[in-house]
């Protein structure tokens, strides 16, 4: 065959695989751009594992009518203008590509309100396809409606896990993100149950309550500040007696990312050595920062993976303010359980 280059659709349903891989990418992609917008609750509703339904609605700053159809362009955002303003960034979008992939692959609503406006406006995109913006009576901030998601990539559809799979993954995620930013409120219902609930106040334990539950999150450690040079390590870690059989719940944020950082897993496990059985692992929330210049989120489209300018430093950092605590709170040889 000859070289011809992709027509524009086809290019972004390509494209959008990259970015929304499953039910959950949506979930993480949408409730960033409201944390971006400054939102302070934040609900999320899905239908069968997110299959059916995704809706996000966020109380932010809001779309202009007139900039509607450019949010669901690709490489079209309000967040980066330069490249080189990237290490200063602080919001968790900058490559404008969500909104494009999202619409691109399914049926997807966008009603919008700035808050000083009379009323919103509203713009339906299916399978990459944009609507008119029409002029909708809508609450200040922003919902988008998510239907049918990826019901024009069979390929991708039947790649999808069983629905409570898929909705333990949605939650795993607004976990994260909940953890990640105790001072906005944020609800999760799944099938119409409320599965997942904080309160906002901005502290931890608010959040900790929220996704453990109150009885786990008062068997949590709260970690002592640590610093090592620019390299601060804050968060909650549960007793040993609260470990789990697997690694779902520990989650590790860097700059308030969620990130998949198999070296910072490792550093937090190794601080519980001889406290844990083997096949046990522990929960909690590892919250690093540092200077952006010295992390590189742009390494991949989801922004889950991370590269750090001196990864060993950052795991030692870890690994102390986990093990400090611990030490402080638990025996260094614990007596023999008791048989
Ligand atoms: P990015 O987040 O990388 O900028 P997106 O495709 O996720 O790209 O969003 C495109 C643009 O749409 C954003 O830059 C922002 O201006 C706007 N936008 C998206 N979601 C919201 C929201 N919930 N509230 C306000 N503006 C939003
Ligand atoms: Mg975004």
């Amino acid at each position: 065959m000859p070289i011809v280059r992709l027509d524009e659709a086809t290019v972004r349903r390509i494209a959008a695989g990259e970015v929304v891989e499953r039910p959950a990418s949506v979930v993480k992609e949408l409730v960033e751009n409201a944390l971006d917008a400054e939102a302070r609750t934040i609900r999320v509703e899905i239908v069968a594992g997110g299959r059916e339904l995704i809706r996000v609605q966020d109380d932010g700053t809001g779309i202009p009518p007139d900039e509607l159809p450019l949010a669901v362009e690709r490489h079209a955002t309000s967040k980066l203008h330069r490249f080189e303003d990237l290490a200063r960034l602080a919001s968790y979008g900058f490559r404008g590509e969500a909104l494009a992939a999202i619409s691109a692959v399914s049926e997807c609503e966008i009603v919008s309100r700035v808050p000083d406006a009379p009323y919103g406006a509203r713009l339906l995109v299916r399978y990459g396809r944009p609507g008119r913006v029409e002029p909708i009576g809508a609450a200040p901030g922003t919902v988008v409606t998510v239907r049918d998601l990826f019901a024009n990539v069979p390929a991708r559809r039947r790649f999808l896990r069983q629905d409570a799979t898929e909705a333990a993954l949605i939650q795993r995620t607004l976990a994260a993100l909940a953890l990640a930013r105790p001072e906005v409120r944020f609800e999760l219902t799944n099938d119409g149950r409320t599965v997942l609930a904080t309160g906002g106040s901005g502290d931890l334990l608010d959040a900790l309550i929220g996704v453990y539950g109150a009885e786990t999150a008062t068997q949590m450690l709260r970690l002592e500040e640590y610093c090592a040079g620019e390299i601060v390590v804050q968060g909650a870690v549960g007793l040993p007696r609260v470990s789990r059989p697997n690694r779902q719940a520990l989650f590790v944020l860097v700059n308030q990312r969620w990130v998949e950082s198999r070296t910072l897993v490792a550093a937090i496990e190794q601080a519980y050595h001889t406290l844990l059985m083997v096949g046990r692992y522990p929960i909690g929330v590892v919250a690093v920062s540092l200077p952006g210049d010295r992390v590189d989120v742009n390494v991949h489209p989801t922004k889950r993976e991370v590269r750090f300018a001196d990864e060993r430093a950052v795991a030692a950092a870890v690994y102390e303010a986990v093990r400090r605590t611990l030490l402080a709170h638990v025996p260094e040889n614990p007596p023999p359980p008791v048989t």
